[in-house]
């Protein structure tokens, strides 16, 4: 597809649905698409009808027989395509996600290594889906079990990731010989448009990989069809209970990851340097749009005094503006939810915290119609507060004190999410302790983005996760494949040939 418009892959302004191969033009009604630094318009996107979805599923279904039929070693060969296409197009690919997205463009570039990461892992499709085999179960008979792919599984994507996310699961369900549907989110399916015309470009046979733009709509006619087998999903709590229960009473097969509040532990023996750049970079980075972005730092005993001043100085002196720029943090996604988090930091202020450094309403010269809010450090924040309890998803940090570690790990465990908690400290006896009895699914032990690498999962635990096997590595090839199991028992040949 051609170069045009802003630099995208689209000569027209509107993002077309990649159905069967073809790229088809929607008729519905259009939302547009957003620079967030600058306010621009970037381009539109659809909210497809129904009628569209369901032919990308229909394109799907139809890809599925001869996909799932050719060898798992010609499979992957699409994957290290795409991969070396990935790389080529590294920089261009950062670029857009910035534009649409508005993290800075090491933040980009960031996301996407971890994206061609997944394909990596996905290449080991020849192991990871193998069976297994006891012969002599009994006298004369074997028991096989062997993994078989699911038919067309649908992934249903969040704002803040676009390149990486479809990625924990995309790459896993083809190479385990299902067909798929891909639903960005609406704010930014820029980036997605760009890996399809790439898919495109290697010569995925058409339907393995369908896009589809839209949101409510579109994603509960994917829960709904009976065609669809299984759908990843990740985005907010809310939205990711609602896709767990209906998909999962439509009988499908779910995984939904969903929102966060995390914790940071700081104990008296944490280093303040590296400590204090470490959680300012987790809770800011991303402008704090990071489903492992810290949210409340828990000073433990005597890290008290030495923190706080610490950290109100690494959040003042973060240097804001467009991710395009040599900056270290971007805008929030859109203007609603600068108005929320704005909103929010009000709230808690009228709630009896104190905003010791306040990233309210600033003026980022050269982007007056940006989203920005600059990073906020919260104090004496009540714990009766919702403030205490709801994800912000904005680059604010509430600071707290717990006298003991035990007290510490009661806020993490009583907490309503549990998608990560981090410990800094020196003691390997207090770390050990921590990552056995908080109650999340990824544990940060002197580190503040505990983002598993491709060959594990992204875990999530209570009201983060609701499913049982993650997208990744070998949980990912689990989801997407059913295992069958055969129990072989052969007459004796009445007449012995050989
Ligand atoms: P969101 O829940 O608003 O949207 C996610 C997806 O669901 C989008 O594709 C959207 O179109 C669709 N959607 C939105 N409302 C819907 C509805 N009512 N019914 C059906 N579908 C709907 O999330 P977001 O704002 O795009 O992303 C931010 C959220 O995602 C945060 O809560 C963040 O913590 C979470 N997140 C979690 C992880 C994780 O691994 N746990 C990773 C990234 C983001």
């Amino acid at each position: 597809m051609e170069e045009g418009y802003n630099g995208l892959p689209f000569k027209m302004s509107t993002i077309p649905n990649f159905i069967g191969g073809e790229w088809r033009t929607s008729a519905a009604e259009r939302l547009p698409i957003l620079n967030p630094a600058s306010g621009e318009v970037l381009a539109e996107v659809p909210l497809s009808s129904r009628d569209e979805v369901v032919a990308a599923i229909q394109a799907a279904s139809a890809a599925f027989p001869g996909w799932r039929r050719m060898p798992v070693t010609d499979r992957i060969q699409f994957l290290f395509r795409l991969k070396a296409r990935m790389e080529d197009q590294f920089e261009e690919l950062a670029r857009t996600i910035t534009l649409e997205c508005g993290k800075t463009l090491a933040e980009s570039r960031g996301e996407l290594r971890r994206a061609v990461e997944n394909v990596e892992v996905a290449c080991g499709a020849p192991i990871l889906t193998q069976g297994y085999v006891s012969e002599d179960i009994a006298a004369g008979i074997d028991e096989l079990m062997i993994r078989q792919p699911l038919g067309v599984c649908a992934i249903i994507a969040p704002f803040n990731f676009p390149g990486m996310i479809p990625f924990w699961f995309l790459p896993y369900a083809i190479a385990a010989g299902n067909t798929v549907v891909v639903k960005p989110s609406e704010r930014v399916p820029m980036t997605m448009a760009k890996i399809l015309t790439i898919l495109e470009e290697i010569g995925l046979p058409k339907g393995v990989v369908n896009g589809v733009n839209g949101g409510r709509a579109a994603v509960d006619t994917l829960l709904d069809h009976p065609d669809v087998q299984a759908i990843s999903f990740v985005g907010s709590s809310q939205v990711a209970r609602h896709v767990y229960a209906r998909a999962a009473a439509a009988g499908k097969r779910v995984q939904c990851q969903g929102g966060a509040k995390n914790p940071i532990v700081i104990a008296p023996d944490a280093d303040v340097e590296t400590t204090t750049a470490v959680v300012a970079d987790s809770a800011f980075g991303c402008a704090g749009q990071r489903c492992l972005a810290a949210s409340m730092a828990v000073l433990v005993g005597g890290a008290r005094a030495s923190f706080r001043e610490s950290l109100r100085e690494a959040a003042a002196s973060r240097v804001t503006g467009s991710g395009l720029d040599a900056v270290q943090m971007g805008p929030v996604i859109s203007a609603a939810s600068k108005q929320r988090v704005e909103g929010l930091i009000g709230r808690a202020e009228a709630d009896g915290a104190r905003v010791t450094v306040d990233g309210r309403a600033p003026v980022i010269t050269n982007f007056e119609r940006g989203f920005f809010v600059r990073p906020t450090i919260l104090e004496q924040l009540p714990w009766e507060s919702d403030v205490a309890r709801t994800e912000i998803f904005g680059p604010v940090l509430s600071l707290h004190e717990a006298e003991t570690l035990d007290a510490a790990l009661e806020i993490i465990n009583r907490g309503e999410y549990g998608n990560m908690a981090c410990l800094f400290t020196s003691s390997g006896d207090l770390a050990r302790r921590f990552r056995s009895e908080a109650d999340v699914g990824n544990v940060g032990i002197n580190t503040g983005v505990a983002a598993p690498m491709a060959f594990f999962p992204f875990s999530g635990a209570r009201g983060s996760f609701f499913g049982d096997l993650h997208g990744q590595g070998r949980d990912a090839f689990e989801f997407f494949t059913k295992e069958k199991v055969i129990v072989e028992r052969w007459p004796r040949a009445v007449s012995r040939m050989f």
